[in-house]
């Protein structure tokens, strides 16, 4: 009887794990063991400063540099690459990235595909930090699609030639400053233009004095009367502004979400929608949002947000910071699902030590490489 089943086993060609071990010797199995046991995730950091190549004006500050911090990890052989960008008006900064990423232990983890219980435990290391998570989410991502060998938007099953244009941010500065970078901008099919200093229509009407390319507009919480806010969203779509980036005040929740039942276009939430749960209180005040990796702790994170954002109708940005190629190429592995995409941060900087992700012709276009797409 026995031995018939053994036979039905062999030929079906299931295998049952009795009859495995019956064919290795057991000090085969041993070493397996031992081996898997010992494959740990190694996790490393590093401080880094972008150059930028001009200053960088928004309307709370101005700054030539960003902090930013290179995370690794390294498991059996093979290497997942993370950043965390910092600019200082956020909250976080080398330092406190340096105290959050030292309490990160990933050699309690025998499986890097175990990716939402490992970031789970990262989230739940500390409050805030949003971008210090990021630096590990990224790195996972990057580490796991590597063994996959294959990149995330295939693992998410994104269409590659549906990435969007990206903006280039026109930061504020004199008028012949601003014409000069418009000139300079000229392969892009979207300019992104900073407002809320004050000099609103003057921006406008000078970028418009050398380009009829369509424009987005962040006021970056800088206009303070929610009438004058209408206002100049009603002037602003009457000149070929697509949509406008948190026009007041976060926690003028009422004012933006009247400002949003009466705009002619879209507004978007960024400032006031960091993480999910951002988003889904903030889902009736504005018709947007913008989604960053560095404030919602990640790729895993941001794709959720995407995908509840297309259930409620929202539109998407995706964004970003000042930051090099491999936060960027991260970022760019969701785009094929957004309306829009900002995503010139490693276009900004001097000194980016990685290549991945290129803007071609004004679009994002995603690389074969596997994991976040970066060339190693
Ligand atoms: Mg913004």
């Amino acid at each position: 009887m026995k031995q018939n089943r053994k036979d039905f086993l062999k030929t079906s060609g299931i295998i049952a794990a009795g009859s495995i071990a019956s064919a290795f010797p057991a000090s085969f199995f041993a070493k397996s063991i031992i081996k898997s046991k010992g494959s740990k995730m190694k996790f490393t950091f590093k401080p880094y400063t972008l150059e930028l190549k001009h200053v960088f004006t928004v309307a709370v500050s101005s700054r030539t540099t960003t902090p930013v911090m290179l995370t690794e990890i390294e498991y059996e052989g093979i290497k997942g690459y993370g950043e965390a960008s910092m600019p200082p008006y956020l909250g976080e900064s080398q330092e406190t990235a340096t105290a959050f990423l030292s309490k990160v232990n990933l050699e309690q983890f025998n499986d890097p595909f175990e990716i939402e219980k490992i970031l789970d435990y990262v989230d739940s290391i500390a409050e805030k930090n949003t971008a210090a998570k990021a630096s590990v989410d990224i790195a996972l991502h990057d580490l796991v699609g590597k063994l996959m060998k294959q990149p995330w938007y295939k693992i998410w099953g994104y269409d590659k030639t549906a990435t969007p244009n990206t903006t280039f941010t026109i930061g504020i500065d004199t008028p012949d400053v601003v014409r000069q970078k418009v000139k300079e901008a000229s392969e892009f099919k979207l300019l992104k233009v900073k407002l809320g200093k004050g000099n609103d229509k003057e921006m406008i009407e000078t970028i418009r004095s050398v380009t009829d390319v369509p424009l987005t507009a962040d006021a970056n919480q800088g206009w303070k009367d929610k009438q004058y806010a209408m206002d100049m969203i009603n002037w602003l779509s009457e000149k070929n502004v697509l949509y406008v980036e948190q026009p007041m005040p976060k926690e003028m929740v009422d004012e933006n979400a009247w400002l949003t039942q009466n705009s002619p276009l879209p507004i978007l939430g960024d400032e006031s929608i960091q993480r999910l749960s951002d988003l889904i209180k903030m889902k009736d005040v504005y018709s947007g949002v913008v989604i960053k990796l560095m404030k919602c702790t990640g790729m895993r994170e941001a794709n959720k947000m995407l995908n509840l954002a297309r259930s409620l109708n929202m539109k998407v940005m995706i964004g970003c910071m000042t930051e090099t190629s491999c936060a960027i190429s991260a970022a760019s592995q969701l785009s094929p699902m957004v309306d829009w995409a900002d995503l010139d941060g490693a276009l900004l900087i001097k000194n980016d030590p990685y290549e991945g992700m290129k803007v071609v012709d004004g679009k994002v276009t995603l690389t074969e490489y596997p994991g976040i797409g970066l060339k190693s």
